[in-house]
């Protein structure tokens, strides 16, 4: 097929471009290269440079390149940030969002596959966390992405956009070409994996007095390559859905800086701070129904694996993609 990929230079839409594209597809990456990195897509995709703000800039592309389905990775995604700065969260994730919908449908493109997240149901009342349950996000950020989930519904009934919504836990891990370089660096893994590099001296624990056994947060961190996978076959699927995507396992904040130093084999100062605001104790997904009516399954359903490859593409490329 031949897929437009907005973020497509952005950590998990460069490994879900790599992978459409060993499995033969077509890709066309749209990116304002804000967050995202040059050197982070694929040389054998087409780069279109572009902003979802500006409705003409997508409008054009689409016009240009004709594709057959839509792939929109390009959002901001940081729960701290959009507690400080949810007018950032709201025109990206959801003007940005609409602009790209209503150029698919001036141009006649009817498939779209969304990142949209975990985030967008708040602290659960059971787990693991499944479709049926409510939404209730606690931040901008899950608010926005939920936005346009219920967009996503009206644009499927009223102009037959068929869409397959994937809401991700934690994405992590790396290809041996692609992985995690964010500008301003958030997230976990990649900051304890810094400390075990000498770049950084010591982690923060956003909180160590949750209800969870050790105190700190519980996430469920799914390898980039099954996600990469789950996209895949949302693609063969004619029917639109939503579908929470995670392995159904739960790693402590702890256990993750545990696994990091037995797959490093370096010893990872810690400092414990306050929680940070807009976290959940406990995210754990119940993926059965991807598992069954798309026939999803995880390869990586243990940390280390996950850490391991993430590591190995740190110590290749210690200064990311270097700009
Ligand atoms: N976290 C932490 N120290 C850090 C980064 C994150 O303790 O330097 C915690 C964070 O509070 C959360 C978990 O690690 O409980 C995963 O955070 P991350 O930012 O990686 O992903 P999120 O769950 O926010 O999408």
């Amino acid at each position: 097929m031949k897929i437009l990929v907005t973020g497509g230079a952005g950590y998990i839409g460069s490994i879900c471009v790599e992978q459409l594209l060993n499995a033969d597809h077509e890709v066309i990456v749209f990116d304002n290269l804000t967050e995202g990195h040059r050197k982070a897509v694929d040389p054998r995709a087409e780069l279109i440079t572009g902003d979802l703000q500006q409705r003409c800039d997508i409008e054009d592309a689409l016009e240009k390149t004709r594709p057959e389905a839509v792939m929109h990775f390009a959002a901001n995604a940081l729960v701290g940030e959009s507690m400080e700065n949810p007018s950032k969260y709201f025109r990206n994730n959801v003007y940005g969002g609409l602009n790209l919908l209503d150029a698919m449908v001036a141009t006649g493109c009817r498939k779209f596959v969304f990142s949209s997240t975990c985030a967008t149901f708040g602290p659960p009342d059971r787990l693991p966390i499944d479709e049926t349950l409510p939404q209730r996000p606690i931040n901008p950020y899950g608010e926005s992405k939920l936005m346009f989930e219920r967009v996503l519904r009206w644009y499927d009934e009223i102009h037959s956009l068929r869409f397959v919504a994937l809401r991700y836990f934690n994405a992590a891990g790396a290809t041996e070409r692609f992985g995690e370089d964010h500008r301003i660096e958030t997230h976990l893994i990649p900051n304890v994996l810094k400390v075990a590099l000498g770049q950084k001296d010591h982690v923060e624990i956003y909180g160590t007095d949750y209800e969870t056994p050790d105190g700190t947060c519980i996430r469920d961190y799914i390898h980039i390559l099954d996600l990469a996978q789950a996209h895949m076959l949302a693609l063969g699927t004619t029917e639109s859905g939503f579908f929470n995507l995670g392995t159904g396992g739960g790693t402590s904040v702890r256990e993750v800086i545990a696994a990091c130093e037995r797959v490093t084999g370096r010893s990872i100062k810690v400092i414990e701070k306050a929680r940070r605001p807009g976290d959940p104790a406990r995210l754990i997904a119940g993926s059965a129904k991807i598992k069954s009516e798309l026939g999803w399954s995880p390869r990586f359903e243990a940390i280390e694996p996950i850490v391991e490859s993430a590591w190995q593409w740190h110590v290749r490329n210690p200064l990311g993609y270097g700009d």
